[in-house]
């Protein structure tokens, strides 16, 4: 029967024997002797509760410990066997009830069991009688036979879209950044060709991983999470002042990696070739002048080195923390893409002051004018200005891609409430329509919506927050009366010096 199921492994999926769920949902199964497949949830849960509990009051009991031998003797805990796997979850084990079931397991019959029993798994945690779990009443294992071919979007070289199909999607949704969008789709498209082929001969492609520099609300998260919706790839998005090396408070570096598989649905291959976007890289910038040791900065920089690379990472799965009872897993970061993004707010200064000082002498007072009206110095940034700015070489030599995303003008933001896909403004139409109420904005009323943006400088996150302040006005007294079939919203009504203009419906 075992046989039979390793051979017929390509036509069936396991199911998880506690929670039931099978692969396709659940994850990868660990595999307990001598057959049992627990999914990753199961397992975690199983191990984080057996991890809580009170060893310390249990040996202080005298009558707990001699029950402790006792099953330790005897190889596995009898009374398991009355219960169903449900029961055996992790909320009943704590030490009474351990207790009780050392007593209720008297006059039972271990031998059999203890025959079929193979290696433990866990030589010190004897609570759990993993035998059992094939036990009579309760199926080992059941088999569905459901594994799709090609369910895992393993990326194939005839399915990456070319950059400018790449482009064409980005473009439906992120206004503007053209150079960004135009580097990011040549970036990606090269990265997956490079997964796909696998190449591993002597020229092989380096790895296009990517550093973005952008102001804040620039749509540099925005990007990247569409990027990786259009390539139907997990993406992790974490914050680089979060991250700490080992040790410290905070999260460990390589959790980034673990919140890509959790990402990918614990699927490893899946993650094993998605996007970690590490935000608010600048923040990690060795610091000019310190004196203690820099947790927060260099050392991170340092420790990221590895993972950007591509290195094999043990990471616990179903968990965000390493702890001694969860399990963990491998991940290859060899095809991860990472992107980095920051806003590197002094940036320009370093770049006008190199750009400066490259410039003869004589005409430094005009040239210096002419650098401080450039909107996009950022675009002139060079590797020595990272330097500069407190990014180690080594890190930025793992990014080879840099770009910049501009800071964005009125008339962008104009364009981004009305243009993409799923566009503010789009979207309360919408809900409006649904009380058959067209809702219509005068160009003005854009205009000052982008201008009382621009004065937050916070890019296009201040929109949201402007719109939502005046549509809930709109979206309360609308559905009060049933005659109203447009609405349009103007400038005045922005301005706070008038309303909107209302149309009774025609009917
Ligand atoms: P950043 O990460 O650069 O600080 P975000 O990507 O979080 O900024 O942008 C905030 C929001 O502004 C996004 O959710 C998106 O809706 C909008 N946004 C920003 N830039 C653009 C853009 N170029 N095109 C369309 N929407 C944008």
């Amino acid at each position: 029967m075992e046989k039979n199921y390793e051979n017929d492994d390509s036509q069936y999926e396991e199911v998880c024997y506690i929670c039931r769920r099978p692969e396709s949902k659940a994850g990868r199964m660990f595999h307990i002797p001598p057959n049992v497949a627990v999914c990753a949830d199961c397992m975690h849960t199983t191990m984080d509760a057996i991890s809580k509990m009170d060893y310390q009051s249990m040996f202080k009991n005298p009558e707990m410990l001699q029950g402790f031998s006792d099953l330790w003797n005897a190889g596995m805990p009898t009374a398991e066997k009355k219960e169903s796997p449900q029961e055996k979850m992790p909320e009943d084990t704590n030490s009474s009830t351990v207790e009780e079931k050392t007593q209720d397991s008297e006059g039972e019959e271990p031998k059999e069991e203890e025959k079929k029993q193979g290696t433990p798994i866990f030589p010190n945690i004897r609570f759990l009688n993993l035998g059992d779990l094939q036990g009579e009443g309760i199926p080992g294992r059941q088999r569905i036979k459901k594994r799709k071919k090609g369910e895992a979007p393993v990326i194939d070289i005839k399915n990456i879209p070319p950059p400018h199909k790449i482009k064409e999607k980005l473009d439906d949704y992120v206004i503007g950044q053209e150079k960004a969008k135009k580097v990011i789709s040549v970036a990606v498209y090269n990265h997956y060709k490079r997964v796909a082929t696998n190449t591993m001969d002597e020229i092989e492609i380096e790895k296009s991983n990517m550093l973005m520099i952008g102001p804040t609300g620039s749509g540099k998260t925005y990007l990247v999470k569409t990027l990786a919706r259009i390539l139907d790839v997990p993406l992790a998005i974490t914050d680089a002042t979060s991250l700490t090396e080992a040790g410290y408070i905070g999260d460990d570096i390589e959790s980034v990696v673990s919140k890509l598989l959790a990402a990918a649905d614990n699927d490893v291959d899946r993650a094993e070739q998605g996007i970690i976007f590490i935000d608010e890289i600048d923040k990690i910038a060795k610091k000019k002048n310190h004196n203690s040791r820099d947790v927060s900065g260099e050392s991170v920089q340092q420790g990221m080195l590895k993972l950007l690379e591509g290195a094999d990472v043990e990471v616990p799965v179903g968990a965000s923390s390493k702890n001694a009872m969860v399990p963990l897993t491998t991940i290859n970061t060899r095809n991860i893409l990472f992107i980095c993004g920051g806003a590197f707010p002094d940036l320009a200064d370093i770049i006008k002051q190199r750009l400066q000082k490259q410039t003869s002498i004589g005409y430094g007072a005009t040239l210096k004018d002419q650098f401080d009206k450039d909107a996009n110095i950022l675009d002139k940034v060079t590797i020595e200005d990272l330097k500069k700015f407190g990014m180690i070489p080594e890190f930025i030599g793992r990014l080879p891609i840099i770009y910049t995303l501009q800071g964005l003008s009125q008339d962008m933001l104009v364009k981004i409430l009305k243009e993409p896909k799923n566009a503010i403004l789009k979207q309360y139409q919408k809900l409006l329509e649904i009380d058959e109420v067209k809702l219509e904005f005068s160009d003005d009323a854009l205009e000052a919506i982008a201008k009382k943006a621009m004065e937050k400088d916070t890019g296009a996150r201040a929109l949201r927050a402007i719109i939502e302040e005046f549509m809930l006005d709109i979206m309360y007294e609308i559905p009060k009366d049933e005659n109203i079939g447009q609405v349009t919203i103007t400038k005045e009504y922005i301005e706070g010096t008038g309303g909107p203009v209302i149309e009774i419906r025609h009917e």
